[in-house]
């Protein structure tokens, strides 16, 4: 988790056919590795075995409501950016159970979940989403309220951060100040250096795990040239962004709780939750109880929910949130405005999946733009 590291060891090279080596060498360290993988015609996040189980070649394109994979014209490993998965599944499960009860006599006897998996290695993290993970940490990892398998998960997860070489159609992590280049929280970072004559990756440590890893890859040192390529990379996806969210977005939704453009966005709005699903810092749940028929044993369930259901505000009779309106607007200004107030940070890094994902294509940095253009107005 959030621990500084200080490395004196200058970034090094990896040759392309290091990466299986890196995987051998976390899944020889107990870790399961989870990466990158093209399936259903996205690309998620899986269990990785091998390499040449990456996305290579393959390049994703991104517009509001639209995911598109496209071949590339390079078998690069990490040319696409972000998919409809994100690493919180694997932090903070979609359905997890909290704990078992068997009936002991007259009472039960209860037995809390046990953590059952070995710790995680992630492979392909990006800059946006090292930012997500660490706002993910405020929630439940902020001393008042612990979650234990959370914190368990994230404390012993591994992380392999990979610079973003291209922006999706939908990224605005640049106006977020998210990324496009990482610059902390991993333990290993790659920039992937690839053109006619080369395939190699720009390694850098960033924890005393990473380092001791790297220790155990074939690499040579990286050459002046190459760290400047690799900033290069950076500086033109971060160029090529096409989207941005307005400036002080915290303090202009708080102005308009009362704008028009809510009542505008609801019409479209299909309230699906679809956003709510692919953020990765989205956190709502709801518990169920489960019993066995035959009265012995009874579990409860945690399961992800969303704020755009009507069942979510429903508080001693009724919902308060019936409306779509009422439910987006709460959706947008807990992300951009009053997470700020309960976490001291942003809710949103400007990955922009819900932009992709949402069905009818509404953009949060569209509907900000409308609040600001219009504000005051009728
Ligand atoms: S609100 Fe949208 S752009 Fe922001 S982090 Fe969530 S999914 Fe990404
Ligand atoms: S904004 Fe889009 S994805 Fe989110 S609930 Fe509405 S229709 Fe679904």
């Amino acid at each position: 988790m959030a621990t500084h590291f200080s490395s004196s060891a200058p970034p090094a090279l990896l040759g392309r056919d290091s990466l299986q080596t890196l995987i051998v060498a976390l899944r020889d360290e107990g870790y399961t590795v989870i990466g990158p993988r093209l399936e259903d015609a996205a690309i998620v996040y899986a269990p990785l075995e091998s390499a040449d189980a990456l996305p290579i070649g393959w390049d994703d394109q991104q517009d509001g409501g639209t995911y598109r994979l496209v071949r590339s014209d390079r078998d690069a490993l990490f040319d696409y950016v972000v998919g409809p998965h994100s690493w919180k599944r694997y932090l903070y499960p979609p359905r997890q159970r909290l704990w078992q009860s068997q009936r002991h006599g007259k009472g039960w006897r209860i037995k809390e979940s046990q953590e059952t998996s070995s710790p995680y290695a992630f492979i392909g993290v990006r800059s946006c989403e090292i930012h997500a993970l660490q706002i993910q940490d405020r929630v439940f990892d902020n001393g008042a309220f612990a979650d234990p398998g959370y914190v368990a998960r994230r404390q012993q997860a591994f992380i392999v951060a990979v610079n973003c070489a291209r922006p999706a159609g939908t990224c605005f992590c640049t106006s977020m100040n998210t990324g496009p280049r990482t610059t902390q929280g991993f333990d290993l970072c790659l920039t992937e250096l690839i053109d006619e004559q080369r395939h190699d990756f720009l390694v850098e440590a960033g924890s005393a795990k990473g380092a001791a890893l790297l220790s155990k890859l074939p690499h040579r040192p990286a050459p002046a040239d190459d760290l400047t390529q690799a900033e290069t990379i950076t500086t033109a996806a971060s160029k090529a962004m096409q989207r941005a969210m307005v400036p002080e977005v915290s303090a202009l939704l708080k102005r308009n709780p009362e704008h028009p453009r809510w009542q505008e966005v609801a019409q479209r709005c299909l309230s699906c939750a679809n956003c709510t699903q692919v953020c990765p810092t989205c956190f709502c749940s709801t518990v169920e109880d489960v019993t066995e028929l035959g009265g012995q044993t009874a579990e409860r369930w945690r399961q992800w929910d969303s704020c755009f259901t009507i069942d979510f505000s429903y508080i001693h009779g009724g919902s308060i949130r019936r409306e779509t309106r009422s439910r987006y607007r709460q959706w947008l200004t807990h992300k951009l405005s009053s997470w700020h107030d309960q976490f001291d940070t942003s809710g949103c890094v400007g990955c922009g999946r819900c932009i992709t994902w949402c069905p009818v294509g509404i953009d949060l940095t569209e509907e900000a733009r409308a609040i600001q253009d219009g504000e005051g107005g009728t």
